[in-house]
């Protein structure tokens, strides 16, 4: 168990855990404020984020930073942003469930020094794996669930809303019903 950023960005930036290590460029360890109340996680990084080190930085991240600017968060202020895998999956398939263990072990880590109070799933891998495995985005986005005092919530992928904008507005929903959420629990998110 990691007590400081610094050694678990070390350790996690030479891991080789799984075969993702042998084709990523850059690993992308994740990005925002250390002492956020509120985290996102998406499944893992595609082409432009295994590039420049960063998730969600292609048009899905710029969608998503439109939606986090409509309720008053920001991905380098309030938030923070990670995924399931910390390596580009090939062609940007799916992670595998192998790759999914290697890698949780990271983000449980950073759960750990964050201490969240709400955890936003972007997507079905990332639902599936930290809500329920049963999880259907197009029936339960939106809903909070409770887990280990952890407050979860799973939305639409921001690259899914691209391929299919019919769901953008029950996005923005999901959003909208965030922020009331992060009002009701959060102390210092709109404070920073
Ligand atoms: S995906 Fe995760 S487990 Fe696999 S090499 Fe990258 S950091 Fe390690």
């Amino acid at each position: 168990m990691y007590k400081d950023w610094e050694s678990l960005k070390k350790d996690c930036s030479a891991c080789r855990r799984c075969a993702l290590a042998d084709t990523r460029t850059n690993l992308v360890f994740g990005v925002g404020n250390e002492q956020a109340e509120v985290m996102f996680i998406g499944e893992g990084p595609g082409y432009n984020e295994d590039m420049q080190g960063e998730p969600f930085v292609g048009r899905g991240g710029q969608l998503l930073d439109k939606y986090l600017e409509h309720i008053n968060l920001d991905r380098h202020k309030n938030i923070y942003i990670a995924n399931m895998v910390k390596c580009r999956p090939p062609e940007n398939r799916d992670p595998s469930e192998e790759e999914q263990d290697c890698c949780i072990e990271w983000l449980r880590e950073q759960t750990r020094l964050i201490r969240p109070k709400i955890m936003v799933c972007l997507g079905r891998i990332s639902a599936k794996r930290l809500i329920s495995k049963d999880f259907k985005v197009t029936v339960q986005h939106g809903q909070f669930i409770e887990k280990g005092g952890i407050l979860f919530m799973g939305t639409f992928h921001p690259a899914a809303l691209l391929r299919n904008p019919n769901n953008k507005p029950a996005a923005l929903e999901d959003f909208l019903a965030l922020q009331e959420k992060i009002k009701e629990v959060c102390k210092h998110t709109y404070e920073i």
